[in-house]
């Protein structure tokens, strides 16, 4: 099955206790297009660049499989930056500086030969750019999974609930949920969350694992734990890659499948954490990956008899 990837193609620059970069290739779509290149052969990309960004970046996307036939770069505009900090537990992170650019007037064009699409990732952007990629496509797709942030919730919160309603699996973290909800108890929020549309929804909690929930049944996995995280940039974007990627190449959305998803997500994400920016996600083998996944398999399994 195809998937569609929308978000941001970026510069960053980070610090973390480890150190420190200049800018480099970043951006919510980035992150996911390489993860989900661990199932699918190929995926389709809309985004927007500027004629700043180096031909070598968007190289490195294709040969991941990436089609950047729907990657727009604009003459004589920047790319978009973003600049972050983490503080000694790699929890929390400042966001130094962000820089819109190019995504100020960003019109997303979703190529003709893309436009049946099975899987779509609205990867984190203004809830109203999303919307418009949906409003392009001639048929629903088979699933659409919403990724956002407390930016757009604190600016833009009714487009977000508009999104909100054509969308089958929101994924946030657990502040969001808060935000997004007005509750402090996850499974209130969800509650809430859920009757504002997604059938699904994927709550992230870092080195805490992440939630899954339907109106009648949650579903929790671990995050591996990890001797040394050296850059949790993109962990989440990562995740949602591993995530649908695994779903579009079983082309099954039972909840059941769902639960596989997440293990996979979570197994990609782990490996996102150990190097700075995408550079661990670049080359993965299928050794590396299947001794992961291993990891989580022995992680969260446990025999017991009810009494
Ligand atoms: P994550 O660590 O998974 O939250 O994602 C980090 C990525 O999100 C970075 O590569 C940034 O370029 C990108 N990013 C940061 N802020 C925004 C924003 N406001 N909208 C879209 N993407 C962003």
């Amino acid at each position: 099955m195809n998937l569609l990837v929308v978000g941001t193609v970026a510069f960053d620059a980070l610090e973390t206790p480890f150190g420190k970069t200049d800018k480099i290739l970043g951006g919510a779509a980035t992150y996911i297009g390489l993860s989900a290149s661990y199932y699918l052969k190929k995926s389709n990309l809309v985004s927007v660049v500027g004629d700043d960004f180096p031909q070598e970046h968007i190289d490195l996307l294709n040969k991941r499989g990436m089609n950047t036939e729907g990657l727009q770069i604009k003459k004589g505009e920047k790319t978009f930056f973003w600049s972050g900090k983490y503080h000694t537990d790699m929890n929390t992170r400042d966001t130094i500086e962000t820089q819109l650019n190019v995504l100020e007037t960003f019109d997303p064009i979703v190529p003709e030969n893309y436009k049946d699409v099975d899987f779509l990732m609205l990867g984190n952007l203004m809830p109203s750019v999303q919307q418009r990629v949906l409003d392009q496509l001639p048929k629903r797709p088979k699933l659409v999974v919403l990724d956002t942030m407390n930016f757009w919730m604190d600016h833009f919160l009714d487009d977000l609930m508009d999104s909100l309603k054509n969308v089958d699996v929101l994924t946030i973290n657990d502040e969001e949920a808060r935000q997004l909800s007005g509750e402090y108890s996850l499974v209130k929020a969800a509650k809430k969350i859920l009757a504002m549309g997604p059938k699904y929804l994927i709550i992230k909690k870092g080195e805490h694992g992440a939630l899954l929930f339907n109106n009648n049944e949650v579903f929790f996995a671990p995050a591996l734990p990890l001797e040394d995280v050296f850059d949790p940039t993109g962990a989440g974007d990562t995740f949602a890659g591993g995530f649908i990627g695994y779903l579009a190449s079983t082309g099954n959305i039972s909840f059941d499948n769902m639960k596989r998803a997440v293990i996979h997500g979570s197994a990609m994400a782990s490996f996102c954490v150990e190097k700075f920016g995408t550079e661990r996600m670049l080359d993965l083998s299928d050794a590396e990956v299947q001794s992961r996944l291993q990891a989580f398999k022995d992680l969260v399994q446990v025999e017991f008899d009810l009494a």
